[in-house]
């Protein structure tokens, strides 16, 4: 359940919502202590244990997750005041991101997610009464004034300029020699694609055309979609918002400079661009 362990990601994962509730029997538990995951010292994610007992460790919140294949996967949220139980360290999500097996990571994230909501849904935000859930889902409702909530996924985009040869790369304050893509939040009211050339265009000052889709990531850093485009360069001069970025350049594809890391979508992004080569329709490709 770890990297160089066994493969989580090759069985089924299907999620289960309230009021669905774990047989008896043996359970998968992914455990949660503050913004940290519990991993053993054999560094796997998933814990085997009872659906009312995590080997022995006391837990504050319990909320059934799912089925991996036929066994059911529950959420434990420790006091985040507790000592870490013998046997386990306290790793953060990044950690997790990038040593993890995806699907155990990803099951990690979602664990995170829904023990944070329980605590930041339990009022209502228009009017402050409890909430109550909503049955089939994870939200709640508010028996006062009727408001449903969800637990919260900020839409951002993500994108790499290129134009033949060259990326436009970009690099913020603190972060060295490091160069990523620009990236932004989706607007009320937006498109993916709105944001793409508005985001493009307030960071670097340049625009985009022929915009297509990549992939997508959840950022768990709060609760962002990373949602990942290609943009080919349609004119004008790099102008950088200096709010937000220290840098923003060209960089051939044969000298791309200090990349995110691999777990990451920008570099899986870049990383399909260098891949691929000049796009066949690119004009300066062809000729
Ligand atoms: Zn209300």
């Amino acid at each position: 359940m770890w990297i160089k362990g066994a493969t989580v990601s090759q069985l089924r994962f299907r999620r289960l919502y309230p009021p669905a509730s774990a047989p008896r029997g043996p359970v998968l538990w992914v455990l949660l202590r503050g913004a940290d995951v519990l991993i053993s010292d054999d560094r796997r994610v998933l814990h085997p244990g009872t659906s009312d007992d995590p080997g022995g460790i006391a837990v504050a919140e319990r909320l059934l997750l799912g089925a991996l294949e036929d066994t059911p996967v529950l959420a434990g949220g420790l006091d985040p005041e507790a000592p870490i139980p013998p046997g386990f360290q306290a790793v953060g999500l990044r950690t997790l991101l990038a040593e993890a097996e995806p699907q155990a990571a990803s099951l990690a994230v979602y664990a995170a997610q829904l023990v944070r909501w329980q605590q930041i849904g339990r009022y209502c935000p228009s009017c402050g009464q409890p909430a109550t859930p909503i049955e089939g889902t994870w939200g709640r409702a508010c028996p006062s004034c009727g408001y449903s909530s969800y637990p919260p996924v900020s839409p951002a985009v993500i994108v790499l300029v290129h134009d033949g040869d060259r990326a436009l790369l970009t690099s913020k304050p603190g972060w060295g020699k490091r160069y990523s893509l620009v990236a932004g939040f989706v607007e009320p009211g937006e498109t993916l694609e709105e944001c793409v050339v508005r985001e493009v265009r307030e960071e670097v000052g340049v625009e985009v055309s022929e915009l297509s889709y990549v992939g997508s990531q959840p950022w768990p850093f709060p609760n962002q979609i990373m949602i990942g485009f290609l943009a080919r360069y349609a004119g004008g001069e790099i102008a950088i918002d200096t709010a937000e970025l220290a840098d923003a350049r060209w960089f051939e594809r044969t000298a791309l400079p200090e990349l995110p890391p691999p777990y990451t979508i920008s570099r899986q992004i870049i990383e399909l661009w260098r891949r691929r080569g000049p796009a066949p329709a690119d004009p300066r490709a062809a000729g």
